[in-house]
C-alpha cells in the first residue's frame, strides 16, 4: 500500500480480502513465544468436518478471536489453538447418503473401502467450515491445526481407553439404549432429541384368566404388547387392588401374564392400568428387574418386527405392526376407545428417526472415579462458569452421573483398541497394535465398535497441546485460560473435558468457561432453514462484511441471554464501520500539509505538553483514557456487548459528535501551531479508538491505522493496547465540559423544538449564581457559537426572561433563548396545524385496521405487528407535535 490516501468510499470486501492473507504471512497468528507477558491458551471448540458457518459459530468464534487480539495486543503469548472433530454419525450419514446415489450401502464396500471414502470426503469437504473461520478473521494458530483423527489425537485415544480399561473402568454389559434404526447405532441419551408428535392412546381390554373380569389397559405403542409380561398397577389404587396377583390374557399371543403392583405406575395416567414391555421401554426395563420378568424381544436392531413378535407380525415394520394390531384389536371387540394423544417422541439428532429403547450389549465407561474431582474443581472456583448459574446446572447434572455408553456401532470414528483372542479367550488392550496374543501367541481379532465421538472431544485441551508424549508442551501450555462454547453442550463436552483433565493431569484443562449467548430468528425461535428464518453469516459478509457481523454480533448479545438477529439487524455494524471510516478520512484530509501526516505520534507518552493543550483537548484526553479502563475491564470480565457499547459511544458521541466539532474553529483557523496541537490530539484519540476497537473490527481498523500511521513500526494487531494509566486525567476538566455541554444541548433542543432555522443565530441568557459557571461560559463562548448558533451569551444572578423567549433547563440552572424576531410563530403555528392534520388522519387509519377483527385474524403475525409499530411511532409523534404546538401559542 504506497497510497495512504483513504477513499471516499469504504469497501470492506476489498479490505477483508487483503489483511487476512497479509497477516497470516507475517507470522501474527502464531503463538508468539517473544512476547513479554504469560502464555495465554485457548482452544477451539472443534466443528464438524460436516459443518458449515452458522451465526452461532459466527458469534462463539467472534468471541473467542476478540479475546485472543485482546491479549496478543496486551503482550501475552497466546494461542488459539484450532481444529476439526471426525463427527462419527454425520460423516458417516453423509457418506452413506452418497454411496447411496451410486445405489451402494457401506457394506457393498466393506469396512475398510469405506473407512477410505470417509476419509476422502474428508479431503473434499471437510475443510469448508475452516475456511469460513478464515474468512470470520479468527487468528488462530493455523500451523498447529489439529484433527480429532489424526496420528496424534488417536494416540491420545488409544492411551486414555487403555488407561481407563487398566482401572477397570470400561467394560461390557446389556443394558436398555436408545438405538436409531437408520443409523444403526446406539446414541446417548443426550443426544435424543425430543419432538412434539400428536398420535393416539389406544385403550385395549385385558380379561382376567379365570374369566371373573377384566381390566382395560391403555398404550401409546400397541405392538409393543407383543412382547408384554405383565401389566402392572399402583399399590395403592383400590380400582385394582383385587387383580394384583392374577393372571390376564394376553390378546394376540396366547400367552397369560401376571398383574403386579409397582409404585413407579401413575394411577392419574390412561386408566391406572400399564402394560409392562420389558425389551422395548427404560421404565419396563427397570421394572422388570425389580419384579424378576422376563424380556421379550419383538423388535429388531433394524426396527423390524422379530419371530418373537408372532406369526402374523414378524418381519413388519413398526409402524405397520402398530396398524396390523390396532386392526387386530378392533375385529377382536378388544379396543374400548382410541384418543387423540400428543406427546414428546426421542428421535435421532441425527437423522430424526423415531428413536427405540432397545436392549444391546455395549461398552459402558463407569464415571464414577471421576466425578469427585470434576465437582470439586468447580465448587472451589478454581473453574468458574460464566454466567454464574450455569455453575448449578453443571453440578447438579454431575451429582446424577450415569455411566457413559462409549460404543458406537459405527465403521467411521476410533476403532476401539481391544482385540480378542479366539484360541484362548483373552482380551487384550494396547495402545499400540499387538501382532498375536500375549498370552497363547494365537491371532487377534479387533472389536468392530468405534469410540462416541466425544470420547476424543473429551481430551481435546489435553491432546492438542501435547498429551500424551509432550510433557514439555503440556507444561507450557496447559491448562487453557478460556473456553467459549454454547451452553447446549456443557454435559456432552464440558463436563468430559472437566473429567478428563482432573484424572489425567490432576489439574483443571481451564479456568473460565464462557457460555455464549443463544441466536434466534425474528420469530423469537431458533433459526430454520426450512422455516427461511436463517441467517448465514457468509451473506451478512458479502453484504455488510465481516467487521458489521462480528460488531453487530457482539454489540447485541449480552451476557448469556438471547438475541433475535435478522439480516436488517447488521446495518447496526456497517453504520458504525462507516462512521470509523469517515472520521478517520477527515481526519487525513485536515492533516494535509503537516508532519503528522508521516509522523503520527504512536504511543501516549507523545501527546502535547499540558500548557498547549486547550479544554476539550484536556476533556477528550481525560475521557479516552477512561475509556480505556473500562473496555479493559469488561473485555477482562467478558462483558464483550458492554466493552463495544462503551467504545461506540465513545466514538461516535465524545469522539465525533463533540470533540471534531470542537476544534474545527482550530482546524481552519490561521494559527498553524494550535491547529497542530488540535490535530495531534485528535490523531492520538483515533490511535486509542482503533486500538480499543481492533479486537472486534480487525479489519477496518487495520487498514486505517496503516493509513493514518505510516511510520507505526509493526501492523495494529500487533501494536501495544493501551490503558487508562497510560493516559492522563484531568478530571476537574472533564466536569467542566460537561456542564457546557448541557447548556449547550439545551439551546440544541430549543433550536429544534421552535424549528429555529439551520443558519440563524440566536442569543443566550443564562441565569445563575455560579460565579464559575459563568466565567467557565463566558471563557468558552467559542463552543457556543460553533456547536449552537449562539451569537452574544449573557450570564449572572440577575438575568431575567424576556418577552417571546423559549425556557430551558440544564441541570439546576435556567436558560432562556429569545426567539422574537428569529422565528415567525404564527407561520410556524399553521405549519404545525397542518402536520397535526395529517398525523391525526393517518392514525386513524391505523386505528381502523386494527379494530378490524378479520384483518388480526387472517393476516400473519409479522404484518399486524408491523401495523402495531407503526401506530406506536404515530402516537408518539402526535404528542410531540402537540407539546411543540403548546410551545408555539405560549410565545404569542
Ligand atoms: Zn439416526
Ligand atoms: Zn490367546
Amino acid at each position: 500500500m504506497t497510497d495512504k490516501t483513504i477513499p471516499s468510499k469504504y469497501d470492506p470486501t476489498e479490505i477483508e480480502a487483503r489483511w487476512y492473507p497479509h497477516w497470516e504471512r507475517a507470522g501474527h497468528f502464531r503463538l508468539n513465544e517473544n512476547a513479554p507477558g504469560p502464555v495465554f491458551t485457548v482452544v477451539i471448540p472443534p466443528p464438524n468436518i460436516t459443518g458449515s458457518l452458522h451465526m452461532g459459530h459466527a458469534l462463539n468464534n467472534t468471541i473467542q478471536d476478540i479475546t485472543i487480539r485482546f491479549k496478543r495486543m496486551q503482550g501475552y503469548k497466546v494461542l488459539w489453538q484450532p481444529g476439526t472433530d471426525h463427527a462419527g454419525i454425520a460423516t458417516q450419514n453423509k457418506v452413506e447418503q452418497a454411496l447411496a446415489a451410486e445405489g451402494l450401502t457401506r457394506h457393498d464396500l466393506g469396512r475398510e473401502k469405506f473407512v477410505e471414502r470417509c476419509w476422502a470426503w474428508r479431503d473434499q469437504y471437510g475443510r469448508e467450515i475452516v475456511e469460513q473461520l478464515r474468512l470470520l478473521g479468527c487468528s488462530c494458530d493455523w500451523e498447529r491445526e489439529r484433527f480429532t483423527m489424526d496420528e496424534g489425537l488417536s494416540r491420545a485415544v488409544r492411551t486414555a481407553f487403555k488407561a481407563y480399561y487398566d482401572a477397570g473402568m470400561i467394560y461390557r454389559g446389556a443394558r436398555m439404549v436408545n438405538w436409531c434404526t437408520r443409523c444403526h447405532t446406539s446414541i446417548s441419551d443426550l443426544e435424543v432429541e425430543y419432538e412434539d408428535q400428536s398420535s393416539h392412546l389406544w385403550y385395549v381390554r385385558y380379561s382376567l384368566a379365570d374369566g371373573s373380569g377384566s381390566l382395560v389397559v391403555a398404550t401409546t405403542r400397541p405392538e409393543t404388547m407383543l412382547g408384554d409380561t405383565a401389566v402392572a398397577v399402583h399399590p395403592e389404587d383400590e380400582r385394582y387392588e383385587s387383580f394384583i396377583g392374577q393372571e390376564v390374557d394376553l390378546p394376540l399371543t396366547g400367552r397369560k401374564i401376571p398383574v403386579i403392583a409397582d409404585d413407579r405406575v401413575d394411577p392419574a395416567f390412561g386408566t391406572g392400568a400399564v402394560k409392562v414391555t420389558p425389551a422395548h421401554d427404560p421404565n419396563d426395563y427397570e421394572m422388570a428387574g425389580r419384579h424378576g420378568l422376563e424380556s421379550r424381544v419383538v423388535i429388531d436392531f433394524e426396527g423390524r418386527m422379530t419371530a418373537e413378535a408372532g406369526a402374523g407380525y414378524a418381519g413388519l415394520g413398526v409402524e405397520e405392526c402398530r396398524k396390523r394390531v390396532v386392526a387386530d384389536l378392533e375385529g377382536l371387540g378388544l379396543l374400548e376407545k382410541t384418543e387423540d394423544y400428543a406427546h414428546s417422541v426421542g428421535t435421532c439428532y441425527r437423522c430424526h428417526e423415531t428413536i427405540e429403547p432397545l436392549v444391546s450389549e455395549q461398552w459402558w465407561m463407569d464415571m464414577s472415579p471421576l466425578k469427585g474431582p470434576a465437582i470439586r474443581v468447580v465448587e472451589t472456583g478454581e473453574v468458574r462458569f460464566i454466567p454464574e448459574r450455569w455453575t448449578r446446572v453443571y453440578l447438579d447434572w454431575m451429582e446424577n452421573l450415569r455411566d457413559w455408553n462409549i460404543g458406537r456401532q459405527l465403521w467411521w470414528g476410533h476403532r476401539m483398541p481391544l482385540w480378542y483372542c479366539d484360541a484362548c479367550g483373552g482380551i487384550v488392550v494396547e495402545i499400540e497394535t499387538p501382532e498375536r496374543c500375549p498370552e497363547c501367541g494365537g491371532p487377534l481379532r479387533q472389536e468392530e465398535d468405534v469410540l462416541d465421538t466425544w470420547f476424543s472431544s473429551a481430551l481435546w485441551p489435553l491432546s492438542t497441546l501435547g498429551w500424551p508424549d509432550d510433557e514439555e508442551e503440556l507444561k507450557r501450555l496447559y491448562p487453557t485460560a478460556v473456553l467459549s462454547t454454547a451452553p447446549d453442550i456443557i454435559y456432552l463436552w464440558v463436563a468430559r473435558m472437566i473429567m478428563s483433565g482432573m484424572h489425567f493431569r490432576g489439574e483443571k484443562p481451564f479456568s473460565h468457561v464462557y457460555l455464549h449467548a443463544t441466536i434466534l430468528a425474528q420469530d423469537g425461535r431458533r433459526m430454520s432453514k426450512s422455516l427461511g428464518t436463517g441467517v448465514d453469516p457468509r451473506e451478512v459478509i458479502t453484504d455488510f462484511g465481516t467487521d458489521a457481523l462480528r460488531f453487530t454480533l457482539v454489540i447485541l448479545t449480552g451476557q448469556g441471554q438471547s438475541v433475535r438477529l435478522w439480516e436488517d439487524r447488521f446495518t447496526v455494524g456497517r453504520n458504525f464501520a462507516n462512521k470509523v471510516w469517515n472520521a478517520a478520512r477527515f481526519l487525513q484530509l485536515n492533516l494535509a500539509g503537516s508532519h503528522l501526516a508521516d509522523e503520527a505520534p504512536l504511543s501516549a507518552a507523545e501527546l502535547p505538553d499540558d500548557r498547549e493543550l486547550n479544554l476539550e483537548d484536556r476533556w477528550v484526553i481525560s475521557k479516552l483514557g477512561r475509556l480505556a479502563g473500562e473496555v479493559t475491564d469488561a473485555l477482562e470480565a467478558y462483558r464483550f456487548n458492554e466493552a463495544a457499547h462503551l467504545a461506540y459511544e465513545a466514538f461516535w458521541h465524545d469522539y465525533c459528535d463533540w470533540y471534531l466539532e470542537l476544534i474545527k474553529p482550530r482546524l481552519y483557523g490561521d494559527d498553524y501551531k494550535a491547529k497542530g496541537v488540535a490535530l495531534a490530539v485528535a490523531l492520538h484519540g483515533m490511535r486509542l479508538l482503533l486500538k480499543l476497537l481492533h479486537p472486534f473490527m480487525p479489519f477496518i481498523t487495520e487498514e486505517l491505522f496503516h493509513r493514518l500511521f505510516p511510520n507505526a513500526p509493526a501492523d495494529l494487531m500487533v501494536s501495544p493496547w493501551e490503558d487508562h494509566e497510560d493516559w492522563p486525567g484531568y478530571a476537574g476538566d472533564e466536569e467542566h465540559v460537561e456542564r457546557l455541554q448541557k447548556l449547550i444541548d439545551a439551546v440544541r433542543n430549543i433550536r429544534g423544538e421552535m424549528g429555529v432555522p439551520p443558519g440563524a443565530k440566536v442569543r443566550l441568557l443564562v441565569k445563575t449564581t455560579d460565579g464559575d459557571l459563568a466565567a467557565l461560559i463566558e471563557a468558552q463562548v467559542g463552543y457556543f457559537a460553533n456547536l449552537a448558533g449562539v451569537e452574544g451569551i449573557e450570564t449572572g444572578p440577575e438575568v431575567v426572561k424576556p418577552k417571546g423567549a423559549a425556557v430551558g433547563v440544564a441541570g439546576d440552572v435556567e436558560l432562556y433563548v429569545p426567539l422574537a424576531g428569529v422565528v415567525d410563530f404564527s407561520a410556524e403555528l399553521e405549519r404545525v396545524k397542518k402536520e397535526l392534520g395529517k398525523v391525526r388522519e393517518r392514525l386513524s387509519k391505523v386505528d381502523k385496521k386494527l379494530a378490524d377483527s378479520q384483518f388480526r385474524e387472517k393476516a400473519p403475525a409479522e404484518v399486524v405487528r408491523g401495523e402495531e409499530e407503526k401506530r406506536d411511532r404515530l402516537v408518539a409523534e402526535l404528542e410531540a407535535l402537540q407539546r411543540h404546538l403548546a410551545h408555539v401559542e405560549e410565545m404569542l
